[in-house]
């Protein structure tokens, strides 16, 4: 079994290829520095070597300490070779419902069978093939090594109530349109997305969400709130992880005021210990300023959100351009910073094997309520009145 990381070159068809042989890489932190120092800029191409029809958990592992260590981008870069290939013919039904179904094997288009046993001419053309296709896999990514994710990269995770502004202000962040933003009855943004770029010397990656309340996590088949739970953390990068939950000035909804209860069910109760509260609409303010508004507004239970989360809060207009509108970022920006320093330099760490635990959980007491309500009616009795959660409520 390899131990430790191990390189050795060759020259095929003009070209140095450096191999470096890696042992079983499952902790990210000793992973990166062992890494570096035997790489350098980083690798164009990460080839990861499975026999047919024994992706295991382990492998899941690896994969996310990838991940977490060259960002999302790692599985352009990354080409999967599935070896023991005369297993193939036994093992077909195997590799269909494990390998295959396995998402993270799925964000990776580069796939390829070999054969161990191959020796002499046919080992040579398996050999020259695999390298012919990772010569255009290198092409493909404009022959750029895969870099890894920069130490003090910033993750936000915009999370809230659909309406409220959260693509908007993602959008502020990156200074460009990288989410669709716009007034709609129905939620504009489906699924998780994300976008990367520098502010300064730091590199931000923002997070948006779709409302998190609204994704279904029902009883009969797969949980769309998993999937999209594992998709967020998916392209949060680095360990300085944190939300800003986003409200709309002047409107504070019942479903606004289950979105930290819901966070919490979901990333555990720590997680308002790493959230910022940020109001979109900055200008129906008017002049005043953002405290003032927070102390003087007739709304217990905004206020209470504000204290749940620190009292850490900012403004933002999110038609804002130019100057005042970067101002903006940057304190917002500032604000994350000196959280993520007030818990020794990380942000919030989750892993995602918990959170889908508390998502199961969630929906086995739903499924309890259901069968118990279920019940009441068949007995007759008076039902009850489901208070509607997404009633909303205005006020100045
Ligand atoms: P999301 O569903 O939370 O992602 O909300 P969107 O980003 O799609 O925003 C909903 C609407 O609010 C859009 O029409 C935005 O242009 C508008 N909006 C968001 N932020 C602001 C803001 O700061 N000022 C104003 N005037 N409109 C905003
Ligand atoms: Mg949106």
């Amino acid at each position: 079994m390899t131990t430790k990381f191990q390189s050795q070159s060759r020259v095929w068809e003009n070209r140095n290829i450096l191999i470096i042989n890696s042992p079983d890489i499952s902790s990210p932190d000793s992973f990166k520095g062992r890494f570096q120092r035997t790489t350098g800029g980083g690798p164009h191409v990460i080839l990861m070597v499975i026999p047919i029809g024994s992706f295991s958990k382990k492998d899941e592992d690896l994969l996310e300490t990838l991940r977490k260590t060259f960002g999302t981008k790692v599985f352009e870069h990354m080409f999967i070779l599935l070896t023991r290939e005369e297993d193939r013919h036994q093992s077909t039904e195997m590799l269909k419902d494990r390998d295959d179904s396995l998402n993270s094997l799925k964000k990776c288009k580069n796939k390829k069978f070999s054969n161990y046993k191959a020796v002499g001419e046919e080992e040579q053309q398996q050999v020259d093939q695999l390298l012919q296709e990772l010569v255009i896999l290198t092409q493909q990514n404009a022959n750029k090594p895969c870099a890894m994710v920069k130490e003090d990269t910033l993750s936000i995770v915009l999370v809230g109530r659909g309406g409220t502004g959260k693509s908007a202000t993602g959008n502020t962040i990156l200074r460009r349109t990288a989410f669709p933003s716009h007034l709609s009855a129905q939620s504009v943004t489906k699924t998780c997305q994300s976008g990367k770029e520098k502010w300064g010397k730091q590199e931000v990656v923002v997070v948006d969400t779709p409302s998190l309340l609204l994704v279904p996590n029902d009883s009969e088949g797969p949980s769309q709130l998993v999937e999209e739970v594992q998709r967020c953390s998916y392209y949060c990068e680095g360990n300085k992880i944190l939300f800003v939950l986003v409200f709309q000035l002047g409107r504070f909804t019942q479903v606004d005021q289950s979105v930290l209860v819901q966070l919490e069910k979901i990333f555990g109760e720590k997680v308002k210990e790493y959230t910022i509260v940020l109001f979109t609409r900055k200008e129906d303010l008017g002049g005043d300023s953002i405290e003032d508004y927070i102390e003087s507004v007739d709304c217990n239970a905004l206020r209470n959100t504000v204290e749940e989360c620190g009292r850490r809060f900012w403004a933002f207009n999110n038609r804002e351009s130019g100057e005042s509108g970067e101002t903006q970022v940057t304190a917002l920006l500032t604000m994350a910073n000196e959280l993520i320093k007030s818990h020794n330099g990380l942000g919030y760490s989750f892993t995602l094997d918990e959170i889908i635990q508390r998502i199961k959980d969630m929906r086995s007491v739903q499924e309890k309520s259901k069968n118990k309500s279920q019940k009441q009616d068949s007995r007759n009795r008076p039902k009850k009145t489901v208070p509607n959660i997404f009633g909303e409520r205005s006020y100045k």
